[in-house]
């Protein structure tokens, strides 16, 4: 067993976790003994794995999660009941139509985000760091209490040096712009925040979705209410006048309406309350997109900056925007000099906005290293007899 002072670095002897063939079924008794467990079955992070390794969710309290897609269940279906058959008969059946594409985009795209590997790194690929003491440049013993791991430099696009951390937990060098999440205890490539309503994190390999989700929520919202203020605007009008679906109006005052379809009066409010938060994360992250930065290295510079810390101090990506104007901070303005030596300190970030969007947005979607499908091998191999245990001193 190899073990040091930094915890996680315990090998076990029976196993080695190595790529190996996938087999045609899961589960098993006699066989699987044989030939190891699936890999998501020992993985060492705080998540819950369903389907066969095919759902992968945190371990924390998953209410928050069953809430937000209750919501996302109960508010369309009271929209489908009380406003699609008026809408359909009175105005045109394609609102109603392209209300249900919009809402089952966004219910896809809010299921693959917080049910899909976001990009958790392996562990130990790093098991002995070189070590130094806090003071004094002189290597140390790993197994020394006095430890430090050395960070490692890494050189990264426009030739700029980059610090990168090795995790305590996972026994890896982290690679830039990558975090441990201390919620599903795992470190995530590009991670950009622990989502506590999706129950995962959001990181490299489910941003897109998120991005998505977001969008295509806040368009079922809008259609949403739109549509309850049409039918309480044509219930109030004369029964003279013809509706363009077909039909008249109803000739009622507001409150009449309101008495006549209180629940479209429902499905509004619940529709408006839901929309005010989607906004703003979407705006916030429309901002983040625009600059090529995540929320964690966004957090890191407001705290730098709060702590009157400068470029050198914050974290991989420095904490200041001297010498930007208002619309280049803001990020909306396509002309905007991001990247450039001086102006912005995200190394990773590219001149224009255009071209940090489809950075962040259009990258290929890398595989994940859990590899569900992969077995464990089991290591067989015995002691050589012809070995000696060699003394102690
Ligand atoms: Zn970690
Ligand atoms: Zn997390």
């Amino acid at each position: 067993m190899l073990s040091t002072k930094h915890g996680s670095l315990s090998r076990p002897q029976s196993t080695i976790a190595t790529t190996s063939h996938p087999s045609k079924r899961d589960g098993g008794t006699a066989k699987e003994s044989q030939r190891g467990a699936r890999k998501y079955r020992a993985h060492k992070g705080s998540n819950r794995f369903f389907l066969f390794g095919l759902v992968m969710t945190s371990d924390d309290n998953p209410l928050p999660f069953l809430a937000s897609l209750a919501y996302m269940v109960a508010l369309p279906v009271l929209w489908f009941v009380f406003v699609a058959p008026f809408t359909w008969r009175h105005v045109s059946p394609a609102p109603v139509i392209v209300f249900a594409y919009v809402w089952l985009v966004a219910a896809s795209s809010m299921c693959v985000t917080a049910w899909k590997d976001p990009g958790v790194l392996p562990r130990d690929l790093d098991p002995d760091p070189p070590c130094t003491s806090g003071g004094s440049g002189d290597l140390l013993d790993p197994e020394d209490p006095l430890a430090v791991p050395l960070p490692r430099v890494i050189r990264v696009r426009n030739g700029t040096d980059l610090k990168v951390k090795w995790c305590d937990t996972c026994g890896t060098y982290r690679p830039p712009r990558s975090s441990h999440c201390r919620v599903c205890d795992n470190c995530v490539e590009n991670i950009d925040h622990h989502c506590t309503f999706l129950n995962t994190c959001i990181g490299r390999r489910n941003y897109f979705t998120f991005f998505a989700f977001l969008i295509f929520s806040l368009l079922a919202c809008f259609i949403s209410i739109a549509f309850c203020v049409v039918q309480l605007y044509l219930l109030t009008r004369p029964t003279t006048q013809r509706l363009p679906g077909g039909g008249f109006g109803e000739g009622k005052d507001f409150g009449q309406a309101l008495k006549h379809a209180p629940l479209t009066a429902v499905v509004f409010l619940l529709s408006v309350m839901v929309t005010a938060p989607l906004l703003t994360l979407f705006g916030y992250h429309v901002r983040l997109v625009g600059m090529n930065r995540t929320t964690v290295e966004q957090i890191r510079i407001n705290t730098t900056k709060r702590y009157g810390g400068t470029e050198d101090n914050a974290s991989s990506i420095g904490g200041d925007e001297k010498g930007q104007r208002w619309w280049q901070k803001a990020s909306l303005c396509p002309c905007s000099k991001l990247g450039v030596p001086g102006k912005d300190p995200n190394p990773f970030a590219l001149r224009t906005v255009y071209r940090n969007t489809r950075s962040v947005l259009c990258r290929p979607n890398n595989r994940s290293w859990i590899d569900r499908r992969g077995r464990e091998v089991i290591d067989r191999r015995k002691t050589n007899p012809g070995w000696v245990q060699p003394q102690q001193q």
